[in-house]
Parts: C-alpha cells; sequence; structure tokens
C-alpha cells in the first residue's frame, strides 16, 4: 500500500483505476483540472455527467473515464474558501472520504486525487495539504486492505512540496 505525491498531470496517468475531478456543483465542466479532464476524456464523460444531476459540495459521483487511460472518474465539488470558518475543512475532508468510499464501493485499488479547493476555490495548499492527507490516512487505517496506491498530481512544485511534506510528517509519525 502506497500513499504519495508526484508532479504531473493528471489526465496522464496510465497506472491508476480511477482519477478524481476537482468538479463544481453542476458536473457540466469548468477550468483547471475539471477542463482537462473533460477535454482529454472526449463528449462522453459530460453526456453521462447530464444524466447525474449534478453533486453537492462535499459528496462525490462516479462516471466512466472514455477516452482517459484511467477506467473510472470520481468527481466532487471543494468548498470554496471564505476565510476559514464557515464548514472548509469538514468539507474538503468529507470530498476525500465521498471519493474513497466510492471507490471501495467499486472496487477501485488505485486512485489519483488533484488538490481539490486550491486553485479557482481558493483554499490555502498548507491548509489544504493538512486536511487533505490526513483524511486519507485516517481512512485507510478503518480501511486496511481496500486500496494499493493513492496518490495525489500535483501540478506544480509548490503544491508538491506541501503534499509531499505532510505525507513525510504523517509517515514518520506512524514509524
Ligand atoms: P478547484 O476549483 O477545486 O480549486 P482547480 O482545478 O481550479 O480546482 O485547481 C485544483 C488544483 O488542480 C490546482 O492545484 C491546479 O493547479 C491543479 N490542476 C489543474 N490542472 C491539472 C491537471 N491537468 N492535473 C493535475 N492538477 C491540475
Amino acid at each position: 500500500m502506497e500513499i504519495s505525491a508526484i508532479k504531473g498531470d493528471i489526465t496522464k496517468q496510465t497506472d491508476v483505476e480511477a482519477i478524481v475531478n476537482a468538479a463544481n456543483e453542476s458536473l457540466l465542466g469548468g477550468g483547471g483540472v475539471d477542463g482537462a479532464i473533460h477535454y482529454a476524456a472526449g463528449p462522453g464523460l459530460l453526456k453521462e455527467c447530464r444524466t447525474l444531476g449534478g453533486c453537492r459540495m462535499g459528496e462525490a459521483k462516479i462516471t466512466g473515464a472514455y477516452n482517459l487511460p484511467c477506467k473510472y472518474v470520481i468527481h466532487t465539488v471543494g468548498p470554496r474558501w471564505h476565510g476559514g470558518n464557515n464548514g472548509e475543512e469538514r468539507l474538503l475532508r468529507s470530498c476525500y472520504v465521498s471519493c474513497l468510499e466510492l471507490a471501495v464501493k467499486n472496487g477501485i485499488r488505485t486512485i489519483d486525487f488533484p488538490s481539490i479547493s486550491t486553485g479557482a476555490f481558493g483554499y490555502p495548499v498548507e491548509d489544504a495539504s493538512n486536511v487533505a492527507v490526513a483524511a486519507v490516512y485516517e481512512f485507510v487505517k478503518d480501511h486496511p486492505d481496500e486500496f494499493d496506491m493513492i496518490r495525489w498530481v500535483c501540478f506544480d512544485n509548490n503544491t508538491l512540496r506541501y503534499y509531499s511534506r505532510q505525507i513525510g510528517l504523517i509517515q514518520k509519525q506512524l514509524s
């Protein structure tokens, strides 16, 4: 079981069953990673997303992956940052838990996450990485043997630095 962070484009990963999309409530596409995923997946993804009736913040929905190299896309809607006292942490944690629950339900053992909420939604990367990495380790502790790999695919060096550091800190505490 591997928990890691790499730098890269989440649409280009060829060794995972599912990638997570940081979507918005409509699930009808947007900018950032959402735009990149729809572009790479092709129009079939939007067509399937239209049947889902959107997604609430902190929840997740699963679709096929169409022209992407993976099998599934798990769409989740992160919180917009409004200063940190508006349930942002609880909602971000809920995104990770909802995605991992859907993965378990679908027998998915390898999954890539983007840095949910830290682009257009403005969540500070350091805070988001703390919440995200803690949520994943907690979930894995409660669900041993369900995953082979959980990985963040970070688009830039700064984001990678925070996720790597946070993973390192938790690994050290556990060893
Ligand atoms: P949100 O609206 O949840 O903030 P964004 O897509 O704006 O979502 O940003 C989330 C993170 O995804 C940012 O760190 C952004 O740089 C990153 N990102 C954008 N495109 C990609 C991609 N192709 N692969 C991985 N990460 C990406």
